[in-house]
């Protein structure tokens, strides 16, 4: 009998903290800074007006099952886009998320502002907001940044993986240290890099430091008058890898007032994860090859090679906990008012067990306050930290 009430008294609890994380979740403003479902559809013709289970991260009924309430969406192309077609094609992808919302008006809204956020909140719509990822969509032009912003960007990225002729980024600064040491142009920001960083201050575009080398971190850091996000990046000590960040960098994006919003690919995550991979691509390397004979970027290769072999990438995906031990490092470190979520959705082949997809945030609370976080800093990390980083970049005229 005693076993009984025991076990009933158990039940009891986990129901009841079953239903209290779903109602902090629910109350918080949830907000991710990071997917990159948008070049899915515009490259790949996929709509998140269906059901795209089991076919991408995320879909407008998978975000409401998330609890989120508001998606920051990435405006992305790679390299190969660049003089004359990279500005058109940031704004071809601007182009379909407004065509998407405005066939789905009840369920979403553009927000450019705190106040159009808050009014997706309480409209219970799902608030999209425009990332660009990547200064090179500008195409060293100052004009098209305005144009950006304009259409309702309000963060870019200084630089994705390749660098700009104003900005170096972490994949060059560490693969081609030496080759940028005796460059006339060096590492980090140019004076024309300056005035971008200037010009997005002016506008109200938050200065997203995620992707970007240490000397143009240190660069952008010291000319920003406003505080900055990494819109998708991790703790470089728990994963030494070049687009995490370093702890003095850490630093440095608590004492400007910004936000680093945690990144969920496995290989931020867990470096186990990238000694796996590789041995995993080594063992398709004939597949691997012929895709990059056909000039596939190495990010498509691994995408296409984990889709085609799903069992064998799930058996060394690491855990949620993994990427939450990265949370407690970060907040350990600077504090629990610097620190947000920033998925990577759909521009990831892989994330901690059980993050699955875009339905999964929930978990994330309910991991969080069983770690003992507050719900005053769950909404925090949820999203209040992100706000803040917005309204203090608003500009008054
Ligand atoms: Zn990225």
């Amino acid at each position: 009998m005693r076993r009984l009430v025991c076990s009933f008294l158990i039940l009891v609890s986990l129901h009841s903290f079953g239903q209290s994380y779903q109602k902090v979740h629910n109350k918080a403003i949830v907000i991710d800074t990071h997917n990159d479902v948008l070049s899915e559809v515009t490259m790949k013709g996929l709509n998140i007006e269906n059901d795209l289970t089991g076919k991408s991260h995320s879909d407008i009924a998978r975000f409401k099952r998330g609890g989120i309430d508001i998606q920051v969406f990435s405006i992305f192309c790679d390299e190969r886009f660049g003089k004359d077609t990279a500005f058109k094609f940031a704004n071809i992808e601007i182009d379909s998320l407004y065509a998407i919302v405005a066939r789905n008006p009840e369920k979403m809204m553009i927000v450019t502002n705190p106040k159009e956020l808050q009014q997706a909140v309480k409209q219970k719509k799902l608030g999209c907001m425009i990332g660009v990822e990547g200064g090179h969509m500008i195409e060293d032009n100052l004009d098209n940044l305005n144009a950006l912003y304009k259409r309702g960007a309000r963060y870019m990225t200084l630089t994705w993986n390749n660098s700009t002729s104003w900005a170096t980024s972490a994949m060059d600064e560490t693969a081609h240290a030496d080759s940028l040491k005796s460059s006339p142009k060096g590492a980090g920001l140019s004076d024309f890099g300056k005035q971008v960083v200037k010009r997005m201050n002016q506008l109200g575009m938050i200065v997203d430091l995620s992707h970007v080398g240490e000397q143009t971190f240190w660069d952008a850091i010291n000319s920003t008058t406003k505080p900055v996000i990494a819109s998708h990046s991790d703790a470089w000590t728990l994963c030494p890898v070049f687009r995490n960040l370093k702890d003095d960098q850490l630093r440095a994006i608590a004492k400007n007032g910004g936000v680093v919003h945690l990144n969920f690919y496995s290989g931020f995550v867990d470096s186990n994860y990238n000694k796996n991979k590789a041995a995993f691509l080594h063992r398709h390397q004939s597949e691997v090859d012929s895709l990059k004979s056909l000039k596939w970027a190495n990010y498509e290769v691994e995408e296409w090679t984990a889709k085609e072999y799903p069992q064998e990438v799930e058996a060394y995906r690491p855990n949620l906990s993994q990427l939450l031990d990265h949370l407690d490092y970060i907040v350990k470190l600077i504090g629990v008012d610097h620190v947000g979520l920033g998925s990577d959705f759909d521009g990831i082949e892989s994330a901690p067990r059980p993050l699955d997809d875009v339905t999964a945030y929930p978990l994330i609370t309910k991991a969080l306050l069983e770690r003992g976080y507050s719900k005053k800093d769950v909404e925090k990390i949820l999203g209040g930290n992100f706000i803040r980083v917005f309204q203090a970049n608003q500009t008054t005229n």
